[in-house]
C-alpha cells in the first residue's frame, strides 16, 4: 500500500552533473535521480509524485519507476483512488504503454516457465487491443 507520509529531507543536487536531482522514492525509499528538462524549465514530471496526484500535500514526494509501474498493474484501485483525474491517469497508461516508465512484476504463484510465458503472451494481446 501506498503512504504518502514519508517526506524527503536530503533531496541534493549532484555535484558532478547539476542537471540530475538525486532522490528517494518515498515508498521503496530507492535512489533515484530526476533529469532536468531544459525544454520545460523544470525536472522531469515523470517520478513527481505531485504531479501525479495534483496535491500540494505531495510536495518534495518522488516515486520510482518501478513503483510507479507496479502501482498501475498491481494496485489498481489505489491507482484510481490517488491519481484523481482522467487526464493523469492516462498520461502514467501511455507513459508505461510507450516504455518511458519500466518495471517488473513479480510473480504471485509459481508457475512454469510456459505457463509464464503464456500469460505474457495475453498481456501483450490485451495491450494492442487497448491502443
Ligand atoms: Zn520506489
Amino acid at each position: 500500500m501506498i503512504t504518502p507520509a514519508y517526506k524527503i529531507k536530503n533531496m541534493s543536487i549532484n555535484s558532478v552533473n547539476k542537471k540530475i536531482l538525486t532522490v528517494n522514492c518515498f515508498h521503496c525509499k530507492k535512489e533515484i535521480g530526476v533529469k532536468y528538462v531544459p525544454f520545460n524549465t523544470s525536472y522531469s514530471h515523470i517520478n513527481n509524485w505531485e504531479y501525479w496526484t495534483e496535491d500540494e500535500k505531495n510536495k518534495g514526494l518522488w516515486l520510482c519507476d518501478f513503483c510507479l509501474f507496479k502501482l498501475f498493474r498491481i494496485h489498481k484501485w489505489e491507482f484510481r483512488k490517488l491519481i484523481k483525474t482522467k487526464e493523469k491517469q492516462s498520461l502514467l497508461r501511455q507513459y508505461i504503454a510507450a516504455g518511458r516508465i519500466r518495471g517488473e512484476i513479480e510473480e504471485s504463484f509459481i508457475i512454469s516457465k510456459e505457463q509464464r510465458e503464456r500469460e505474457r503472451e495475453r498481456e501483450r494481446e490485451r495491450e494492442s487491443k487497448n491502443h
